[in-house]
């Protein structure tokens, strides 16, 4: 149940439709957006009076709310969230945030060198792999703790925060002291435990990345996982899902992007270099994605993409990039955003 207060309640009233909510046995989830104030109850709220509340001065209406998730949701919270990064850009609001960079991070030529390129070109941050989830033990998993020190290089550089992938919980001291943003990859979107672990024990927002075959509401409870164990820095990333058709690596669900954008105030960015797994679809579909709604990128760029360690067929040049970020600019006009 959410209690959305009128725009010129008190806070007396405020108090005592806390209280009133709090009697029934529920927590109080206050969110005070731009124009209102509301209430969320966080617990049975089948207790609580609807009509009583509904008398109450200073509230301007009760609604019950039916989704299972309830801090990801936008009835407890209207107001679009915006996550901050170090260095002054945000992933949410106006302005997009592309976040580019090699899949995974292999030398320090080629972690700076991209850094570099895509700083100049105007990412918002810099991704790279350090740990791979790999579907063959026998690729390449990932530089680990040295791929973080090179991402660490790179950050030194070029004041790019960055966004690097972690894979258990084990990791997540390591993360807090060096990474930017965490990214949960789509195949442990249902890992419950390091989703409770990563709410509990960082404060550094969650890239999470939608899971193969994940329905929108299952991609938001794992948000709500997040959320409900104290960190509500959430970013959430559609990255393809699995379908019957085999042209493209995955199916890029451009509708999820408006779906997610409806039912939370969670920021949504776009990764097309893994929804199509071709390098020639990533402009277009970036593109559409934005003009979709989304609120930034997570695109891969490679210095040499035929000679990737990982994903190359799918990985932009820096040059490719470099004619990208003017188009967005130009597309992102027509949808009231900036890049
Ligand atoms: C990645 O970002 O390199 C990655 C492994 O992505 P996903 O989890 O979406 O497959
Ligand atoms: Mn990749």
């Amino acid at each position: 149940m959410v209690v959305i207060m009128k725009p010129q309640a008190s806070e007396g009233q405020l108090r005592e439709a806390i209280r009133e909510m709090e009697a029934a046995g529920v927590k109080v989830m206050v969110s005070r957006g731009s124009e209102t104030t509301i209430l969320g109850a966080e617990g049975n709220a089948n207790l609580i009076d609807q009509e009583k509340m509904e008398q109450l001065p200073g509230v301007d209406r009760v609604m019950r709310v039916t989704e299972p998730y309830k801090k990801a949701n936008r009835k407890y919270h209207p107001d679009d969230t915006v996550i901050p990064l170090p260095n002054g850009r945000t992933v949410g609001g106006t302005r997009l945030a592309i976040l580019a960079g090699p899949c995974s991070v292999e030398t320090e030529e080629q972690i700076c060198g991209v850094a570099r390129r895509v700083k100049a070109a105007g990412a918002a941050a810099l991704r790279g792999g350090a740990f791979k989830p790999r579907t063959s033990p026998y690729s390449f998993q990932g530089l680990e703790s040295e791929g973080l020190k090179l991402l660490q290089e790179a950050r030194e550089e070029t004041g790019l925060p960055i966004v690097t992938e972690i894979m258990g919980t084990e990791y997540i001291d390591l993360f807090e002291e060096t990474v930017d943003v965490i990214q949960v990859g789509a195949r442990n979107m249902q890992n419950f435990d390091l989703l409770k672990q990563l709410g509990r024990r960082t404060t550094k927002p969650i890239l999470l990345k939608r899971g193969l075959s994940a329905t929108v509401e299952e991609w938001l409870m794992s948000a709500e996982y997040i959320m409900s164990s104290g960190n509500d820095k959430v970013i959430l990333c559609e990255r393809g899902i699995r379908t019957f058709e085999t042209f493209t690596r995955n199916t890029l669900d451009l509708s999820a992007v408006l779906a997610v954008k409806q039912q939370s105030h969670l920021p949504v960015v776009v990764d097309p270099s893994h929804a199509c797994g071709k390098a020639w679809m990533v402009e277009r579909m970036s593109l559409a994605a934005v003009a979709a709604g989304a609120d930034g990128l997570l695109i891969e760029v490679h210095n040499d993409p035929e000679h990737a360690w990982c994903d190359g067929a799918q990985s932009i040049t820096p040059e490719q990039f470099d004619a990208l970020m003017p188009k967005l600019a130009a597309l992102a006009a027509c949808v009231g955003r900036t890049v």
